[in-house]
């Protein structure tokens, strides 16, 4: 079995790639990666499901050990994604998929440069603006921040390998399922099953 593919979603906020990535695996099935946190739980959520919820000297061995993809400070705690289950499902064929900020994608690609990264975008900035505010729930310091941070992100499109413009939420989730059956496809990817069907 050739492994899994893994595949990375980010964008601005506002740009819809919380909901493109939730539909993603309803649809797919791919894995998602449960990331550790040293915040502490908020009402409902459940170690293991949301989050692996650690203390911090047992994150901080968990750096001392490797044991993250990438790992950031965010406000005053950390969080990161492990490496063990992600490696431990493309191995076994699994496809996973990823939705982290900028510099997650930066970490991911360095360690895992097979990644596959798709930037998801507004058709332009005045439509973010729009869907921030539409939110209803950001202060205008924050849609200020929020637009700044969206250039500076789109300035980094190097980093990526795709671009999906969310005008309509239906479309951009297809063209993310298309972008993703096609990176399935490629021959690099299906080395062993050629291989297998030609040895038969
Ligand atoms: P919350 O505490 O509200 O669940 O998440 C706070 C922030 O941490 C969000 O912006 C979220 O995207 C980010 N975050 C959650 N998990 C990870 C992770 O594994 N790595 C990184 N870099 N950020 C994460």
């Amino acid at each position: 079995m050739d492994k899994g593919l893994l595949v990375i979603i980010s964008g601005p906020s506002g740009a819809g790639k919380g909901t493109i990535y939730r539909r993603v695996i309803d649809r797919t099935g791919m894995k998602r990666s449960i990331s550790v946190t040293t915040r502490k739980p908020r009402p409902g959520e459940v170690d293991g499901v949301d989050y692996l919820f650690r203390t911090e000297e047992e994150y901080h061995q968990m750096i001392a050990d490797g044991a993250f993809l990438e790992t950031a400070a965010v406000y005053k705690n950390f969080y990161g994604t492990p490496k063990a289950p992600v490696f431990e499902n493309l191995e076994n064929g699994n496809d996973v998929l990823f939705e982290v900020d900028i510099h997650g994608v930066k970490s991911i690609k360095k360690s895992y440069p097979d990644a596959v990264a798709i930037f998801v975008m507004t058709p332009d900035f005045e439509t973010l603006e729009n869907r921030l505010r539409g939110r209803g729930t950001e202060s205008e310091d924050s849609i200020r921040t929020r637009l700044g941070s969206a250039r500076h992100e789109l300035g980094k499109y190097e980093m990526f390998d795709y671009i999906v413009f969310n005008d309509d939420i239906d479309t951009a989730t297809n063209e993310v399922l298309d972008i993703i059956t096609a990176e399935k496809r490629r021959i690099k990817n299906n080395i062993k099953a050629i291989t297998g069907l030609l040895e038969k």
